[in-house]
């Protein structure tokens, strides 16, 4: 049985008044007894997380990170630094920062390397865009995303992260795979790390995330191969996510 996950990714949103009010809202409403539930916040709110979050049984994380320890990389932040403020996970390779910053497959395999060497769970994300679905190259461009990763880290890595499954069409645009379409992609991705490693595969959490909401979650939570959500906009909304980790 894998213990399920939901987690809120807040993107560049939110002020400190916002945090303060979604934060001491979970706190108060979700029991994260029977599903990991992370918060991966901007980075000047994870003071804020820190603050609010410990001994809540809900996890925070950043969104980003780079792969050196210290140096001179201005405007770069630190694996290190993150785990100063209690940071258990990071996010790589989500969509946005594949398509907007370059990160190629490459880039994503390194800083999860990075992150299993400095003790951060990472969540890698991978997904197809439109065009891919449609010419069918789901499978490819997903499994290479994957592989990527597993030539770098091997199966024992992929082991100590959390895989999301996010069809770029999905994210942001209002349009959910249907619990079918994310399933069959959860499967094969399952089978990719089986290849390597099959008690691995059985183990691994693997979220699905591109709008998912308080009305979707459920049918979706509740396909074989889908261990929960990473969860954008509706993350954003008080009630919203609870109603989320409660479908968990
Ligand atoms: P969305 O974002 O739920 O707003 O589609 C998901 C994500 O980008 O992680």
């Amino acid at each position: 049985m894998r213990r399920p996950m939901v987690a809120g990714n807040w993107k560049m949103n939110g002020d400190k008044a916002l945090v303060q009010q979604l934060l001491g809202h979970f706190k108060s409403n979700i029991r994260a007894e029977n599903a990991d539930v992370v918060i991966f916040a901007p980075y000047p709110f994870l003071y804020q997380a820190e603050e609010l979050l410990s001994a809540s049984g809900i996890e925070w994380g950043a969104q980003n990170f780079y792969i050196e320890a210290s140096g001179a990389f201005t405007g770069e932040v630190s694996l290190g630094m993150l785990k100063e403020f209690g940071c258990k996970y990071a996010l790589v390779g989500h969509s946005e920062r594949r398509t907007l910053f370059g990160e190629t497959d490459e880039m994503c395999a390194a800083k999860v390397k990075a992150a299993l060497g400095a003790g951060v769970i990472p969540v890698l994300c991978v997904g197809e865009t439109l065009e891919q679905r449609e010419s069918g190259v789901t499978e490819d461009v997903v499994g290479q995303q994957v592989k990527a990763v597993l030539e770098l880290v091997g199966a024992e890595g992929i082991g100590q992260s959390v895989i999301a499954y996010e069809p770029v069409w999905a994210i942001g645009t209002g349009k959910t795979a249907t619990p079918q379409q994310a399933q069959d992609v959860h499967a094969y991705i399952r089978k990719v790390v089986a290849e390597q490693n099959a008690e691995v595969a059985e183990k691994i959490q693997i979220l699905y995330g591109g709008s998912v909401n308080a009305s979707t979650a459920e049918e979706l939570f509740a396909m074989t191969d889908i261990d929960g959500g990473l969860v954008g906009g509706a993350s954003l909304k008080a009630d919203d996510f609870v109603t989320i980790c409660k479908a968990a």
